[in-house]
């Protein structure tokens, strides 16, 4: 349980925040079509099948409520309070992707475990983001990007939301089959390479191009970027990541440049390397389940899912889950930008608490001491159960 002095601050809070907030700013599109659920500190949904009118019915609820947890339904229904879920009668779900830090198998989770998120989660959640819309949505799927939206979940993670006519009509297995595309299920890499040439006597293995489209272009690319950068930080995949034994990574991280070069021409065997059709396999087979990780597949394929509303609070952190452009996403720093409460102290006692960077401030790290932080800061702390107000 939250301790009740923690729940009443930022109760509070929220409140305050609710009320300076405009409705349509947190109202979603076609408020009145759609299903919401809400949470307490210890449950992200304890009730749903609730619906509102209108933006200021709403907002009105929020204010009075103060929800800590606050999502809504992809979906547009013709009766969304109505239950069971088949008498609200579906018309229709955005095509949504959930995208989450914990699910990456970062390294840095391992020191600083799954509960707590870092700046090296942040980044590599939000890269992810980024290449979900830069290299899947646009350029294969073709959706343009008016047509998606981003917001940040409020913690450690992303919502990419595709709001298009030809979507909202796609069932559970049509999204499956969007979300095994993206994940690189299936793909063969028989139909990228001239494996058959080979053994007909021929020289040179002739693969995917980094200019080609899809999944083929995808792999060139990948492999390209792997071998030139040794650095293994963020989300940069390291050829041992990727399977390959050291003698074989040694051999080709130093001859990158000329690899490098000889894919980008579409020739792949600049450097020997014995049984080169399993190599690749394994290569692109690996490349493909890490590229897609950090998706939660369930979310896109539940055509019913309820989902954290755009520029609501969120309670595990006191932080918006803000509306996020795609020009200024590179930029965005959500431990920064999505700050809430920037007036005022509150007095902590900590037991234990990881170093975090807010507003570009270094705080902590924190051990059996007391406290006077900036409010985001404190309600931070309070919200992952590291202090308590004193
Ligand atoms: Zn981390």
């Amino acid at each position: 349980m939250l301790d009740s002095r923690i729940a009443d601050i930022s109760n509070n809070l929220f409140t305050s925040y609710y009320k300076s907030v405009d409705a349509d700013e947190i109202a979603p599109k076609m408020t009145e079509r759609r299903e919401f659920g809400f949470g307490d500190y210890e449950k992200k949904i304890a009730f749903r099948h609730i619906a509102f009118k209108n933006a200021s019915e709403l907002k009105r609820y929020f204010v009075e409520k103060h929800p800590p947890f606050a999502s809504y339904s992809s979906a547009m229904y013709e009766r969304p309070d109505a239950r069971p879920m088949e008498a609200k009668v579906w018309l229709g779900s955005e095509l949504i992707f959930d995208l989450d830090a914990t699910d990456m198998h970062l390294k840095c989770q391992e020191l600083h475990g799954r509960s707590w998120v870092c700046k090296n989660c942040l980044n590599s959640v939000k890269d992810e983001t980024i290449r979900l819309v830069e290299d899947f949505l646009v350029p294969d799927f073709g959706f343009s990007k008016g047509e998606i939206s981003i917001n940040f979940s409020g913690n450690r993670g992303y919502h990419v939301h595709v709001d298009n006519d030809k979507v909202m009509q796609l069932d559970s297995r049509q999204r499956r089959q969007i979300t095994e595309y993206i994940a690189g299920i299936g793909i063969n890499p028989d139909r990228f390479f001239s494996f058959e040439d080979i053994g007909r006597g021929r020289k040179t293995l002739i693969g995917p191009k980094p200019t080609d489209g899809g999944w083929a272009g995808k792999f060139a690319k990948g492999v390209i970027s792997t071998v030139t950068s040794r650095d293994g930080s963020r989300s940069e995949l390291t050829l041992t990541d990727l399977g390959v034994d050291k003698t074989t990574a040694k051999k080709l991280y130093s001859n990158n440049a000329e690899i490098a070069l000889g894919i980008s021409l579409g020739t792949w065997d600049k450097v020997s390397i014995p049984r080169k059709k399993e190599f690749w396999a394994s290569v692109i087979n690996k490349m493909a389940i890490e590229q897609s990780d950090s998706i939660d597949k369930n979310v896109t394929n539940d055509t019913h899912h309820l989902l954290r509303i755009p520029n609501t609070i969120h309670g595990d952190t006191g932080l918006v889950g803000m509306k996020v452009s795609m020009s200024g996403i590179q930029d965005f720093d959500p431990m920064k930008d999505a700050i809430a409460f920037k007036r005022g102290t509150i007095k902590l006692k900590i037991e234990q608490c990881p170093q975090l960077v807010m507003n570009g401030e270094l705080f902590g790290p924190f051990e059996n001491t007391e406290e006077e932080l900036p409010t985001y800061v404190a309600l931070y702390i309070m919200l992952k159960r590291l202090g308590i107000p004193i």
